[in-house]
């Protein structure tokens, strides 16, 4: 009896230091400003971002933080959200504001990275994305593309539901963002943009 009292309490001290020891990886670590540099954005929009920090397992299956650029009013949805995704360890490959790749979309896009604030059109058009006030996430557009006319965007990208950090109907990250009333790219019906997710507000 008294050894098998030991044993617990020596597996238990033993997690209790595995829990702790877990180091948590800095790739983001930009100041406000920082992060809208070289750009000139109207005041109506810059005052509404916000830097916030997130945590996540990545591929590597260790703990990172990284920052988004949002705006102030999904704050608590992302918040939320990433505190999902960090405890089922839905891998998220990177999460750089967009700034790090000159405001290139296609570069962030190329790198796999999960972005939001970037001061934009919709891809192909002439309209302000959602991305353009901080209102729209793409998570992991490599394994994500957006499907337009059969062809994936990012050009390479593969999409393929088995993979992990792959969004399908059945996601737990999909079903937590629609429950917070946003919109999945990959419920469009003109094309399946499977890496985004938008807030409307008015
Ligand atoms: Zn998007």
């Amino acid at each position: 009896m008294k050894f098998v009292f030991q044993l617990i309490l020596l597996l238990s001290l033993s997690l209790f230091a595995q829990t702790n020891s877990e180091k948590i990886i800095i790739d983001s670590d930009l100041t406000f400003e920082e992060s809208l540099e070289g750009i000139s954005i109207p005041a109506s929009i810059k005052n509404n971002l916000v830097l916030i920090d997130i945590q996540y397992y990545s591929f590597d299956e260790k703990l990172h933080q990284e920052q988004l650029l949002v705006h102030k009013s999904v704050v608590k949805d992302l918040n939320e959200i990433f505190e999902i995704i960090k405890e089922i360890k839905f891998p998220i490959h990177k999460a750089v504001p967009i700034v790090k790749y000159g405001w290139n979309d296609e570069a962030s896009m190329l790198a796999n990275n999960t972005g939001c604030f970037n001061y934009r059109k919709t891809k192909g058009t002439n309209l302000i994305s959602y991305h353009a006030k901080g209102l729209a996430i793409d998570i992991n557009p490599m394994l994500n593309p957006h499907i337009k006319n059969n062809k994936p965007i990012p050009i390479g990208a593969i999409y393929d539901k088995t993979k992990p950090g792959t969004l399908t109907e059945l996601s737990p990250v999909v079903k937590e963002f629609k429950k917070r009333g946003w919109h999945w790219g990959g419920s469009w019906r003109s094309s399946k943009d499977y890496q985004h997710f938008e807030k409307r507000t008015n």
